[in-house]
């Protein structure tokens, strides 16, 4: 490829429509058979399968959520992960994100979404992926949550400890033999204690948040983690700079940095600590979390980064707290951190 091919962005070629000279004979041949109800069914399967290669993602090839597709400058269609995922990827190198079909740059200001293609996968029959049966997107989250046969089941009897878990379509042999069938009064008063213990388990963290909001002072400060302008050395850990902020009379700085593992790329994970840098009149046993800010967030992130209570006791300046990994939801939740146009965290500080 020469260097002007490589810098300008190609025309979009129409995506490919595969065996399409091939389904044109079988048309014009089952035409002459006269046989109408079944041309028009097979017709209409192909034209669903030529509409599927027109929308997929040009990543992962798969068709996006209607309302989670998006396009480039030259209309080739993106799944809002994939996007997402190139984004993220082209932060950690400071480079800007290509889409990597026609090479022009994307980012959340310069991809759209296109009203007419999220229309039409609302209404292209598409696959259900466990029994394979078609239907189109509206039916589907109904189906697969509530109807498909193969979806997967826990036994009835799962709060009295059986973890029986399957395919609906074995749940009936399941019934009729599951040993918490016949339980003796004892062994259900045993199970019921079981699921007491775990219960308490449970609202724990109910507990220690209640306990949390007793604190004498609570603030929140947000903070904006700028990435240097050149890779680390070894390009598998990211120092952000830090942010200053002045809490509770004192000066604290937040240290953030992301790790990359080369191994695997779900185990990325972004870390932050709390440092002091003045001295304090006493000392401070301050607790802190850090959420997403909702203002900045996208939709789908709002659940991402996960409520992870830390203590810390500081007495004079420099003094400060380990590294702490920031709780996610899942892995893309990490992708949807890095590919915010500016990350941002809130830190919420409660002095005890
Ligand atoms: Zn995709
Ligand atoms: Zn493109
Ligand atoms: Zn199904
Ligand atoms: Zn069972």
């Amino acid at each position: 490829m020469s260097d002007l091919e490589e810098e300008s962005p190609m025309p979009a070629k129409r995506p490919r429509l595969d065996n399409e000279g091939e389904v044109q004979d079988q048309a014009d041949s089952a035409d002459t058979d006269g046989d109408g109800d079944a041309l028009r069914a097979s017709k209409e399967l192909e034209l669903g399968e030529r509409l599927r290669n027109v929308m997929q993602c040009v990543v992962c090839l798969e068709l996006p959520h209607p309302d989670e597709s998006f396009q480039c400058a030259w209309g080739h269609i993106l799944c809002e992960d994939c996007a997402t995922r190139l984004m993220a990827l082209a932060a950690t190198t400071r480079r800007s994100a290509i889409c990597p079909h026609c090479r022009t740059p994307i980012s959340w200001a310069e991809i759209t979404q296109n009203l007419v293609v999220g229309q039409m996968l609302w209404e292209l029959p598409i696959e259900c992926p466990d029994c394979e049966e078609r239907m189109d997107y509206k039916s589907r989250e109904n189906h697969m949550k509530n109807e498909c046969r193969k979806r997967v089941v826990q036994c009835q009897f799962r709060s009295l400890g059986c973890t029986w878990e399957r395919c609906h379509e074995d749940e009936a042999e399941h019934k009729d033999k599951c040993k918490y069938l016949n339980m003796s009064s004892d062994q259900i008063l045993s199970a019921l204690q079981a699921v007491d213990e775990r219960e308490q388990f449970d609202t724990r963290s109910l507990h220690l948040c209640y306990k949390s909001l007793r604190a004498v002072r609570m603030v929140f400060e947000d903070l904006e983690l700028r990435w240097p302008q050149t890779p680390a050395t070894n390009s598998t850990e990211w120092k952000f700079h830090s942010s200053t902020i002045y809490v509770f009379e004192n000066t604290w700085a937040v240290r953030s940095r992301m790790s990359m593992n080369t191994e695997t790329e779900d185990n990325h994970c972004l870390s932050y600590s709390l440092k002091l840098l003045t001295t304090p009149h006493n000392t401070l046993l301050v607790k802190y979390f850090v959420t997403l800010p909702v203002l900045f967030a996208r939709n789908k992130q709002l659940n991402d980064v996960l409520y992870d209570l830390k203590e810390s006791e500081f007495n004079a300046a420099g003094d400060k707290s380990d590294f702490w990994q920031v709780a996610v939801s899942c892995p893309k939740a990490i992708y949807r951190l890095l590919a915010m146009p500016c990350i941002k965290l809130r830190i919420w500080m409660l002095l005890h």
